[in-house]
């Protein structure tokens, strides 16, 4: 029944709130993030059942009298079937409740592949939806150091309708690809290269302030982490000056020193990879203005960086850099930026500073990208449609978007009796 699935998402969000310093603990160890923005994932994880909860029960259909009134029909709204949701590391629990919220709520079942780094914090959600009610069977759970081998049989298996994915743009494609021989339903969350425009009409204050969201949530670790700072002549030298004050303030330290506000980064090839994207940039001409250096000791830290006057084919332009690393640029007119902005085979998200209203208007819809935060360093919100365009996905997560990607339509039409 829609109220009892609504109830048992409810009481779902209302254990995780309850006890969100166990599995916030258990996130940073799992994968770095400061315990804060654990705890911050803990909420936004859980929101996701609260507003499924409110989907549950509203999934329509439709009647309606053709148009020459000579029949009438029906549209209902079915479960789309038993569903795979993939998830990555970096949002471990919020990128699982995303999915499984919708999937109850629908009514469908459903095998859950976490990260192989972070097995635990999904299985955390999972452990309450159990406790709330959710029947066994419905959400299955399933960690794996073999990825292939469990998702490709999976996906050959004529009971599954539907996978949805959230991860690379290179193994999101392998993915679909696979999905293609039977024709699944696919919903893919994928890499971005936001762009991160700061208008000489900016308020700089706030320019910086969103940066530091946009940068630094989740140590850089982001889908939606901005990758390439644009900012006009005018201002260009201020907010580098403010923005490499603010980065070099941040202190660096474990996740679970509750001092810390830069986590590790999630292993030693994610922190080699952005060191050689520093060294790139800077070989070809960007200056450091702070950080860029190794840290001591053990564990994958990498310091906050901001390089200025990275150059447009630096590797950090094109690539994801996954990392505490602000690279800017200088820009001259609004058609340079926005031709910078959309080079790019991505378009999750891009952030615009601006304090004219026709201008902000005017980019956001320019912009070749599933989401625009103006004047707003983050995006993510459960009641949103979240997602991207181009080689970012396919489909959109959150809000009632969200619900639709696990429901088939069916219509039914009626002949008079
Ligand atoms: P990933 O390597 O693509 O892994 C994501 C998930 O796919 C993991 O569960 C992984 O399992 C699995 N996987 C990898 N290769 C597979 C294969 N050949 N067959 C079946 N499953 C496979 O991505 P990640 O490094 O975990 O996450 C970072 C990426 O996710 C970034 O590109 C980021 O932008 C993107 N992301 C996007 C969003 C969004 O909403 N658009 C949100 C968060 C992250 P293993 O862990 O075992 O490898």
């Amino acid at each position: 029944m829609p109220r009892e699935r609504g109830e048992i998402l409810r009481r779902a969000h209302d254990l995780l709130m309850a006890r969100r310093p166990e599995p916030a603990a258990l996130m940073t160890s799992e994968m770095g993030k400061p315990i804060a923005e654990s705890l911050g994932e803990v909420a936004y994880a859980a929101e996701f059942f609260r507003r499924f909860a409110e989907e549950a029960v509203r999934i329509g259909g439709d009647y309606a009298v053709v148009p020459d009134g000579g029949s009438r029909f029906l549209v209902l709204r079915q479960p789309v079937g038993p569903c795979l949701l993939v998830t990555p590391w970096n949002f471990p629990m919020a990128m699982g409740t995303r999915k499984i919220g919708p999937a109850v709520a629908a009514g469908c079942t459903m095998v859950l592949k976490p990260a192989e780094q972070t097995p635990l914090s999904a299985l955390a959600p999972a452990g309450m939806l159990r406790e709330a009610g959710l029947p066994d069977g419905v959400l299955n759970v399933v960690s794996t150091t073999s990825p292939g081998e469990l998702v490709g049989p999976l996906l050959r298996d004529g009971r599954l309708r539907k996978l949805s994915f959230t991860g690379s743009t290179e193994a999101g494609r392998l993915l679909l690809g696979q999905s293609a021989d039977r024709v699944l339903r696919v919903s893919l969350e994928l890499g971005g290269n936001a762009p991160f425009i700061v208008f000489a009409d900016a308020d700089l204050d706030a320019a910086v302030e969103g940066a530091m969201l946009a940068k630094m949530r989740t140590i850089g670790e982001a889908c939606t982490a901005a990758n390439r700072f644009s900012v006009q002549a005018p201002v260009a030298g201020e907010f580098v000056r403010r923005l490499t004050g603010r980065m070099a303030s941040l202190s660096v330290g474990p996740g679970l020193d509750p001092g810390a506000q830069v986590g590790p980064l999630t292993d030693e090839a994610a922190r080699q990879k952005v060191a050689s994207l520093v060294s790139d940039a800077v070989g070809r001409g960007a200056v450091v203005r702070t950080g860029g250096g190794a840290v001591e000791g053990p564990g994958y830290f990498y310091p906050p960086t901001v390089l200025s006057g990275v150059t447009a084919d630096a590797r950090m332009r094109h690539e994801e850099i996954f990392g505490p690393v602000a690279p800017v640029t200088t820009f001259d007119t609004e058609e340079q930026v926005l031709g910078w902005a959309n080079d790019t085979e991505h378009g999750l998200v891009a952030y615009v500073h601006t304090t004219g209203l026709d201008r902000g208007l005017r980019v956001s819809e320019a912009l070749e990208t599933g989401m625009v935060g103006l004047n707003r360093g983050v995006v993510s919100n459960p009641a949103a449609p979240f997602g991207g365009v181009k080689q970012s996905g396919l489909g959109r997560e959150g809000g009632r978007a969200g619900i639709e990607e696990f429901l088939e339509t069916k219509y039914v039409a009626l002949g008079t009796p």
